[in-house]
């Protein structure tokens, strides 16, 4: 364990990329304030824990960070922020250890409150608000942690998908100004960073918001067309995107671009119409089949993942294979299953046909198993290709990792002087962890340079 003779502030980020983008930035806070960051194992004179709500465990996971903190110095601040925070503040700060706990307005004003807060040895001190106080934006992006920065575009949710708590924790949607998202993407890119990823609570509804007293009158294409022309970011990967708000002319676009990449992440939910209405999603099975189409044919090679929940309330057994049964046979690359869980205060933990939680279960696994073969058989239709690749930093058991643009996870022998470089590469096989070995192409890299 170390200490420093500075001032010192550890992090700890749970959740989601936006959550990484905005740890990011209060730490960028901290260190031009004098903090040096240190590690979360070790002596730090603040802790700061952003939370996440959107698990089932984000009680017990809260707590197990805080007695991390506690472990590493009892003397240490322990702060809590992000969506659980905003949700269960009072349960926050009765946790043994918790001095400090920051609702959705206040996370970025930790400095503000840090000069007069003591080790508190009873209950933690709140400044929660309202949610639809939260009605302003702060940019963030993440950097130096990762090979690809995360960059914050837009928060918050106006849609009420029945079993989402997140409009609760982030309140309305609203988004950065162009002009700051493109000073943000500069600023990375100058960091030598080479992928960033644009993120958001729905990205696709960017474009709301005032800035002072202008009308934000910008939409999802405008900020992609206007990204594309900036001279010096290699990649940029869209990260989540709700199919309805998913346009032709942003596929097109991406087709074409020099910088976005052939990847994208769907959510579904649901293939069941009758399940989508009950989610109060906005938009039915076909429209879906019909954007995965669009993406297919323009681009035939574009890795397309996809969301989907098992177990709402009212999936019968029937239901659950018309999810199964549309994910089967549409071109796609990968899942993300989650098994659905009773939120409070959302109108899903009310409904009838409740799911036991054995079929959810098995449900979960089904769908798990078929992700797997979607993911090989994407990879299959990869290998022999030559493609880009961006290596990052591991290096485990002498191998390092990397993605193509279209997201195949590679590997090589571990190699310091390709850390955060594209390299062309031809993929040659599936490895039994399921990435795929590769072959220097040093011909076609020099003929592109
Ligand atoms: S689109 Fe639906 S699921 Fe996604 S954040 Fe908004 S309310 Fe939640």
């Amino acid at each position: 364990m170390e200490y420093s003779t500075h001032k010192t502030a550890a992090f700890h980020t749970l959740g989601c990329k936006l959550n990484f983008a905005e740890t990011s930035t209060i730490a960028r806070q901290l260190t031009n304030s004098g903090y040096e960051k240190v590690s979360f194992d070790d002596k730090a004179d603040v802790y700061i824990i952003n939370t996440c709500s959107v698990t089932e465990t984000a009680d017990k996971e809260c707590r197990f960070h805080v007695k991390r903190a506690m472990k590493a110095n009892p003397d240490g601040l322990v702060i809590i922020i992000g969506c659980y925070a905003q949700l269960k503040p009072e349960e926050i700060a009765r946790m043994e250890g918790v001095d400090m706990v920051l609702g959705a307005t206040e996370k970025f004003n930790i400095l503000s409150y840090l000069d007069d807060l003591e080790k508190s040895h009873s209950s933690g001190i709140v400044h929660s608000c309202e949610i639809d106080e939260a009605d302003f934006f702060i940019g963030s992006y993440s950097i130096g942690d990762r090979t690809r920065a995360f960059l914050k575009v837009q928060d918050g949710c106006d849609y009420k998908c029945t079993y989402c708590t997140i409009p609760l924790a982030r309140g309305i949607s609203r988004s950065d100004t162009i002009e700051n998202v493109i000073k943000n993407a500069k600023e990375i890119a100058e960091k030598g960073i080479k992928e960033i990823v644009l993120t958001g609570v729905n990205i696709g509804d960017y474009g709301k918001g005032e800035f002072g007293n202008k009308k934000h009158e910008h939409t999802f294409l405008d900020l992609i067309s206007e990204l594309d022309q900036v001279e010096g970011i290699e990649r940029i990967r869209i990260s989540s995107i709700e199919p309805n708000l998913l346009k032709d002319e942003s596929i097109d676009l991406v087709s074409k671009s020099k910088s976005f990449v052939p990847h994208f992440h769907i959510p579904l939910q649901s293939g069941s119409d009758e399940l989508l209405k009950k989610m109060k999603r906005r938009y039915l099975t076909k429209l879906y089949t019909d954007r995965i189409s669009k993406i297919r044919e323009v681009m035939p090679d574009a890795c397309i993942g996809v969301d989907v929940i098992v177990g709402f309330p009212g999936e019968t057994e029937e239901e659950f294979l018309k999810t199964y049964h549309f994910l089967n046979e549409l071109p796609i690359s990968y899942l993300h299953v989650f098994t659905y869980s009773e939120r409070e205060n959302t109108e899903a933990a009310e409904m009838d046909g409740i799911v036991p939680i054995a079929d959810r279960k098995k449900r979960n696994k089904m769908l798990r198993i078929l992700s797997e073969k979607k993911k090989v058989a994407f990879y299959q239709t990869q290998l022999g290709k030559t493609l880009p690749v961006l290596w990052e930093h591991d290096n485990k058991d002498g191998l390092m990792h990397g993605f193509t643009e279209n997201y195949v996870r590679v590997q090589k022998p571990f190699d310091e002087n390709s850390v955060n470089q594209i390299e062309f590469v031809k993929l040659d096989k599936i490895e039994n962890d399921g990435t795929v070995s590769v072959i220097p192409a040093f011909e076609e890299f020099l003929a592109k340079v």
